[in-house]
């Protein structure tokens, strides 16, 4: 039993009653209010209650019906929440009709070079300025990012752009200093299951964006996705990203399942990232477009003016004409499956 669709005439005083109940057997809730019914859902570890402990809680006054939901995942499930989730960042709406594009440098790299993208990719009709200052480099002698210098960067280009900020988070201890620059928080993929991290930004109303392990499951991400929720934070947008299989031709596989499979489960926004899903300039016209034609609610794509002199992922980046011409190309695609761009 692990969702309580109340009545709709359902008074506080017996809903206070019923969580009361809930309270004693361990288990915490969240209540979601909609237009026309309020609906009770049970977190914790549901599996322990019986089949005559559900009936009694199903026939408890105020109460309608009590389902049972066998996925692990609740709040993230569509079962618990039917309509697509969407919410607003700045000027723009995520889930919504529009798809929403988040460009830029893998790295933020310094003023003017990430002020000179930014103002490339908004022309071109990006809608986020996007860029890492703490970044998870497999060496560590690798480029590290600029850490808080690199998130002033990005709020003095928001203010000369308009532009909201997408950044990654990769330790709770920044947690501080991202809330104060950042428009929506990335979790890395290789940050995906770092727990400690999913809860801290879950206690935030900050949108999330979450990226999916290089060897994660679906059920994976949609669980990383329930331990920010669970916190109380519901903005969360998932990312596909690519995964780790055996071909080497490319840098991971774009799972473009992920789509249509994640918006089956869930209620929650999708994002493609195909910059990293290809790790090749040349594969992310292509795979933006199949990202939006098989459903995704936008895209995220690494842009920088001279490639060949970024200080991260240069070889998946793209110029700033040709991501020009792919958002042009993207029109098309959106306006074939009813979306706008
Ligand atoms: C990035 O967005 O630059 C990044 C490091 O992505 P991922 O965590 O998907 O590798
Ligand atoms: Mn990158």
């Amino acid at each position: 039993m692990d969702i309580i669709v109340l009545k709709p005439a359902a008074t506080a005083k017996e809903i206070r009653h019923i969580v009361k109940k809930l309270d004693k057997k361990g288990f915490k809730v969240n209540i979601s209010k909609g237009t026309e019914r309020t609906v009770i859902g049970v977190l914790g570890d549901t599996s322990i209650i019986t089949e005559d402990e559900s009936n009694a809680f199903a026939s408890l006054a105020g109460v309608e019906t009590v389902h049972r939901i066998t996925q692990p995942y609740k709040m993230a499930s569509r079962n618990f929440k039917s309509s697509n989730t969407t919410f607003r960042v700045g000027k723009q709406t995520i889930g919504g009709k529009k798809i929403q594009v988040m460009a830029g440098p893998c790295a933020v790299e310094s003023g003017p070079v990430l002020l000179n993208i930014a103002r490339e990719v908004k022309k071109a009709g990006a809608t986020f300025i996007r860029g890492g200052a703490f970044k998870p480099r497999t060496s560590p002698y690798s480029f590290q990012g600029l850490g808080e210098e690199g998130l002033k960067i990005l709020a003095e280009t928001r203010e000369k752009t308009g532009l909201p900020v997408v950044t990654e988070i990769m330790d709770p201890r920044d947690i501080d200093v991202i809330l104060k620059y950042a428009d929506i928080i990335q979790i890395g993929a290789r940050n995906m299951q770092n727990f400690r991290l999913l809860r801290e930004v879950g206690l935030y109303d900050k949108p999330i964006l979450l990226k999916r392990g290089l060897s994660a499951t679906i059920k994976e991400l949609l669980m990383a996705a329930e331990y920010i929720m669970a916190q109380g934070n519901q903005k969360v947008i998932l990312c596909e990203r690519g995964i780790r299989t055996f071909e080497t031709a490319t840098r991971n596989t774009l799972d473009l399942n992920a789509i249509p499979v994640l918006k089956k489960l869930s209620h929650l926004p999708v994002i493609v990232d195909p910059s990293h899903g290809a790790g090749t300039w040349g594969l992310v016209s292509p795979m933006s477009k199949a990202a939006v034609a098989a459903g995704a609610d936008g895209l995220m794509i690494e842009v920088h003016t001279k490639p060949a002199e970024a200080l991260s992922d240069g070889e998946q980046s793209l110029k700033p004409e040709k991501f020009k011409a792919l958002m042009k190309e993207l029109k098309a695609v959106a306006r074939a499956v009813g979306r706008t761009i």
